[in-house]
């Protein structure tokens, strides 16, 4: 009996928490993911809990250790439905990775978002393989895990590469939420049905053609637009888009185009009554943004410059942004996303989660991180049909009328993972089993 009133007295504390406080159910939730605690059948806690609070959370298996019994790499090659321009760099092809670990008969998904080349940050398809199969995988497999912290103790060894970590951080956090039965979203401490969906236009041929491709997306329902600058395609362009478009969200993001001594330039895109600007310096820069924000109006949101919850709190303490793009899967997964989420939430940081042209199941993972309540601006987190002709999953993500996209309530990610489809565009494939 005394065994059975440890648990009771753990679980009714743990549900009193989790109900009374909003940006507390967070660290619960992650706080609930690292206790080692041993199963009970569902049975003896129903009996023993009755219909107290939420049935389904009192009859969670709560910090139930999973060998991680198998992982599976496949390198796959998506086309986009239109090229996707930048400053640095145009795809028209999207690799990725897509990591799948199996436990108890139940499969995780992740994706891992590095490119096919060095652009956007160091890591690329090739080296987060060489990674995830020489030294994390071996670091994990056959090995009995109850926590996404634990995980990345064990990966830590590992300095840097955040895309290889997160892309087999998230297939855990999906697998751990099938396993207990809770979407995502609840296992991370979402709070919302819907995310707000922006969308992120690419730089086009002319200006003219911008303009239709804005006019089309606005007529699609999106109502927070982003686009892409750099020198020479900046101050006209968002001159003529606000002329057409004089009272539509906008926000500009130059993927680290410009250098601090072109601050008097950047200056003058404060006429433009921007949401924010994007990245505008070097990628791996704080201490210039933050005397650039000390001369612009519009703020400045950090992105490429955050890989870590540790440059988010440099970031903010030396004021060089005034909000941050959140994307998991540049920060080293969802764990270290919700940490900074957490930290802009205390210091009043509004926060929105980036998009790296994920498919469904990358897409699927943003979506639950985006239902924390600190998402408070729109996420670059569009429907499936923005970027694909055919998703990974099944159902896909579509655009609401009131512009935003549902947050699946199944188990996981929430979404089915359609292997037919992962199978067409695969270029290579690796299982490692214990
Ligand atoms: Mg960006």
């Amino acid at each position: 009996m005394w065994l059975l009133g440890y648990y009771r007295v753990l679980w009714i504390s743990l549900n009193c928490k989790r109900m009374m406080s909003g940006s507390r159910i967070i660290s619960s939730a992650t706080e609930v993911a690292s206790w080692d605690i041993p199963s009970l059948p569902a049975q003896a806690f129903q009996s023993l809990l009755g219909d107290f609070v939420n049935p389904s959370l009192w009859l969670q298996p709560l910090g139930e250790l999973m060998k991680l019994e198998a992982v599976e790499l496949r390198h796959i090659e998506m086309e986009l439905v239109e090229p996707f321009e930048t400053s640095g760099w145009r795809e028209t092809l999207r690799p990725c990775i897509i990591v799948a670990i199996r436990s108890k008969g139940l499969t995780g998904y992740g994706e891992c978002v590095a490119g096919a080349g060095p652009w956007y940050s160091y890591e690329t398809i090739q080296t987060a393989w060489h990674v995830l199969e020489d030294f994390i995988v071996p670091e994990i497999l056959g090995q009995e895990i109850a926590s996404t912290e634990e995980l990345q103790r064990r990966s830590g060894r590992v300095r840097g590469h955040p895309m290889a970590k997160a892309g087999l951080e998230a297939a855990l956090w999906d697998l751990l939420a099938q396993a207990r039965n809770v979407s995502l979203a609840n296992l991370l401490g979402g709070t919302k049905e819907r995310i707000e969906s922006g969308i992120s236009i690419g730089i086009q041929q002319d200006i003219s053609e911008l303009l239709r491709v804005i006019e089309q997306r606005a007529a699609q329902g999106y109502k927070r637009i982003k686009l892409k600058i750099k020198p020479g395609w900046d101050r006209e362009v968002l001159k003529a888009v606000r002329k057409r478009f004089p009272q539509m969200q906008l926000m500009a993001d130059a993927n680290a185009a410009y250098r601090f001594s072109e601050r008097e330039h950047l200056k003058q895109l404060d006429e433009f009554g921007l949401l924010m600007l994007e990245q505008p310096l070097d990628y791996d820069d704080l201490i210039d943004h933050a005397a650039l924000q000390k001369e612009l109006k519009t703020p400045i949101c950090l992105d490429e410059s955050i890989k870590t919850p540790e440059d988010a709190r440099k970031a903010l303490d030396l004021g060089a942004c005034k909000i941050s793009n959140i994307k998991p899967g540049q920060v080293g997964g969802l764990l270290n996303a919700k940490k900074i989420h957490d930290l802009c939430w205390e210091r009043g940081v509004p926060v929105w989660c980036g998009g790296m042209l994920e498919t469904g199941i990358g897409r699927a993972a943003n979506v639950a991180l985006a239902s924390l309540p600190g998402f408070t601006l729109p996420n670059d987190i569009s429907a499936s049909a923005r970027y694909w002709r055919e998703d990974m999953i099944e159902p896909p993500f579509v655009l609401e009328a009131d512009a935003t996209i549902r947050v699946p309530t199944g188990p996981g990610l929430g979404v089915h993972v359609v292997l037919e489809r992962l199978e067409r565009v695969i270029q290579r494939r690796a299982e490692f089993v214990s």
